[in-house]
């Protein structure tokens, strides 16, 4: 039988060739290679600074470091997202206070933004829901009013743009993953961008213990002496996993262009049928990490088309609605209808490079059969 999952990475042999020349160099850990991949996504998204770390939840814990989000801190966030989201605000000891999303597209609704927005408002994460960017105009507008910091969460729209702008020049910092099923994959890995210098360098010494210069600078400088002058972490990118990275970014016009294509196939499919695929903006081109459609009787669907071999998935259990989040900030269901309407409609269908024309077709066909039948 058939077995496709939602999401996977794409490795050739240029990849695995990357990888053994970073293994054969005198560098492991931070080397040449993350700066190679720190200018190249940069680059791509035309931002002046990448930071690599660890993974896309470092980036974000660091995000919020670099505003110097503490107890008291409120950051606005939206319930449908990945969890890490707005644990990066609770790292810190600030609070996540969530804004609903729009229904038609799922991404946080600015006017549910704006009535969140108190004298403790810190900043507001936009998260680009499913590859494309939030309504980062109406965003800045309300930040600027009230002296907010944005941060896009990226995670899901490396390649995305807004009116021909690019995400990651969208917000102050916009946080990237690189975990298999994104865009590009470097194994664990994360990234922020942005175009200011005082963030940069408070997101470089907070990925390395808070201290002022890293091992191999002081190395090729030949000097020994260093000072920790915050607390940090060690959030730091492999070598190794940066010249997967390296590899990756030139590859990464061929997976846009192919998701894309997958996103029309199944748009097309699904035109005058009950699926009903999200709604893109006009302006936004979407990047598509997932295909999310929503359709009656999910939950039956769902557990056919697994049977079927087709790795659906849900994307996402809204996030206050989690345990955690009902036990430590009080949240319950009935707070943010739209998120929680939308969450028992979805469904991630296959999204891939590597998807292939036939199991695109096996999949559709599948769907139909089942909600027509
Ligand atoms: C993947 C993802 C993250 C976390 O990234 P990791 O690299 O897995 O830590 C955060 N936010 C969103 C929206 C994501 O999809």
């Amino acid at each position: 039988m058939r077995k496709i999952p939602y999401g996977r990475q794409d490795i050739d042999a240029d990849d695995i060739q990357a990888v053994t020349e970073a293994l054969q160099s005198d560098y492991l850990t931070t080397g040449p290679r993350v700066a190679e991949f720190e200018s190249s996504v940069a680059q791509f998204c035309r931002a002046t600074h990448g930071i690599a770390v660890a993974n896309g939840t470092a980036a974000l814990h660091a995000a919020m470091f670099a505003l110097d989000i503490g107890p008291g801190d409120e950051v606005i966030v939206p319930p449908m997202t990945f969890a890490a989201s707005a644990n990066c605000v609770l790292y810190m000891g600030g609070t996540p206070v969530f804004a609903d999303v729009d229904p038609d597209t799922l991404l946080i609704d600015p006017k549910a933004v704006e009535s969140k927005v108190t004298d403790k408002t810190k900043s507001i994460i936009g998260v680009d829901y499913a590859g494309q960017p939030c309504d980062w105009d109406a965003l800045k507008a309300i930040a600027d009013a009230s002296g907010l910091a944005l941060v896009a969460d990226g995670c899901h729209a490396l390649g995305a743009t807004l009116d021909g702008r690019p995400v990651g020049t969208l917000a102050d910092m916009t946080v990237y993953s690189f975990h298999p099923v994104k865009h590009i994959a470097t194994g664990e890995g994360g990234m922020i961008l942005t175009n200011d210098d005082e963030l940069n360098a408070r997101l470089r010494l907070f990925r390395n213990h808070g201290i002022t210069s890293e091992a191999r600078a002081r190395d090729e400088a030949g000097e020994w002496f260093y000072e920790m002058t915050d607390l940090g972490y060690n959030y730091r990118i492999t070598d190794i996993q940066a010249a997967l990275g390296v590899s990756q970014m030139k590859r990464l016009p061929q997976f846009l262009e192919k998701r894309r294509a997958i996103a029309a196939f199944y748009d097309k499919a699904f035109a005058d049928t009950p699926v009903r695929p999200l709604a893109t903006r006009e302006g936004a081109l979407n990047a598509y990490h997932l295909y999310v459609i929503r359709i009656p009787n999910r939950d039956q669907i769902f557990t056919k088309l697994r049977a079927a071999g087709i790795g659906v998935q849900v994307h996402y259990i809204p996030v206050h609605l989690h345990p955690y989040y009902k036990e430590h900030l009080g949240t319950a269901k009935g707070m943010f209808p739209v998120a929680e309407e939308a969450y028992e409609q979805i469904l991630s269908l296959p999204m891939f490079p590597a998807l292939k024309e036939d199991d695109m077709q096996y999949v559709v066909k599948t769907l139909l059969e089942m909600v027509s039948g």
